[in-house]
């Protein structure tokens, strides 16, 4: 079934190592980017499709007042057949939300919320230019519950500026002691162009060494709190993985809306362009191919190796793709420890995913 992505590119302040698609803007332009996401949605080209996730992502999602959140559900309900059960999850700053306003989110069917935490530490949260304190982060997850959204994911940083082992331990803990379902550990990656991207900041960001140790000291924390690790930055209680996001990593199709918003549809690769004043002007959204024609079976080997239950090796031979061949390259790394393989599942171990990019590519290569 079809995913639907809707891009949010509004936030209250620009954090310092983001290079999302997002602006300061006030309520007006909010608004009116909101009209124009509700007119796409009811001119797409795929009106009347089975929906059974949809995601709103940013940029800050949260910033959407209780009425334009509500126009965007009803839009998506009006134009599309969507599920009884489908997950509509939101972003959230938890900076940015009150009791009102998630119970009106509730109201209009979000039933998913995934708070940027990323740690508990009040200095490293100030060094990404974050706008919350880790009190107000454990407040709002208190308020989601209290407004009826049960499904809570919260972000966690690795690798932040000046982090240690300890104050990572710490922000794990912290956040395994709130009732989330979900958390998504994501290692800080310095963007060219952003605030980050300068000497005095590259100096305090952990080595390859460190970030490493850091990734299995939050991985096995998790583990040992109930969280079961299901893609390689991230981690779910029983039944909690993100619906939609696994629509990326198993090649279903999604379809988005909003400046910047990516697509699979029609098994065509197309996104429209980062220019947020175009996209509220323009009666529809432009659209630019990103690939008329993917090479599905290196997409299947790239996106599947991310997930913890890994890949068939039946479905690469019915991408057109040699197993015989993946097996053979893929030896190297079994013997390091970096692979299993298992029946016809071939999947990364916990070191591999420390190591994925270079596993992935030679075992890209070995299918040219
Ligand atoms: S709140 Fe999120 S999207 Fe906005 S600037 Fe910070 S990291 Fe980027």
């Amino acid at each position: 079934m079809l995913g639907i992505y809707i891009h949010i590119p509004f936030c209250l302040k620009r954090c310092g190592y983001c290079d999302f698609c997002s602006s300061i803007a006030d309520e007006g332009k909010i608004s009116a980017y909101a009209e124009a996401v509700v007119r796409n949605i009811e001119n797409s080209g795929c009106k009347g499709e089975k929906v059974d996730t949809v995601y709103l992502g940013g940029g800050t999602p949260s910033l959407l007042s209780e009425k334009d959140m509500a126009k965007i559900l009803f839009a998506v309900r009006e134009n599309f057949s969507l599920s009884e059960d489908a997950e509509i999850s939101i972003e959230a700053n938890p900076g940015t939300v009150s009791l009102e306003k998630l119970e009106a989110y509730r109201r209009v069917g979000v039933n998913r919320i995934s708070f940027g935490v990323q740690s508990c530490k009040d200095d490293e949260l100030y060094m990404l230019g974050r706008i919350h304190t880790f009190s107000q982060a454990v407040e709002a997850v208190r308020l989601a519950e209290k407004a009826g959204i049960k499904n809570i994911s919260c972000d966690l940083m690795i690798g932040i500026p000046g982090q240690m082992l300890s104050s990572l331990e710490e922000s794990v803990l912290k956040l395994c002691g709130l009732n989330i379902a979900h958390v998504s550990a994501y290692m800080l990656k310095i963007e060219e162009g952003t605030p980050f991207d300068c000497e005095k900041i590259r100096a305090l960001v952990a080595d390859d060494d460190e970030a490493a140790d850091m990734y299995l000291l939050a991985a096995k924390l998790l583990g040992e709190n109930g969280f079961e690790q299901y893609e390689i930055s991230n981690f779910s209680k029983p039944g909690y993985e993100s619906r939609h996001n696994l629509k990326y990593w198993t090649g279903e199709p999604y379809i988005g809306f909003g400046a910047s918003a990516h697509s699979f549809f029609g098994g065509k690769r197309f996104f429209v362009p980062e220019d947020i004043d175009g996209f509220i002007s323009s009666p529809l959204q432009k659209t630019v191919s990103e690939d008329d024609s993917p090479d599905l079976l290196s997409e299947y080997i790239m996106l599947g190796l991310r997930l913890v239950r890994g890949i068939s090796l039946k479905r690469i031979d019915a991408l057109g793709g040699s197993s015989k061949s993946f097996l053979r390259a893929a030896e190297l790394y079994t013997r390091a420890g970096l692979m299993h393989i298992a029946g016809d599942r071939a999947f990364l171990t916990l070191n591999g995913f420390l190591v994925s990019n270079g596993i992935i590519s030679a075992l890209i290569d070995s299918q040219h």
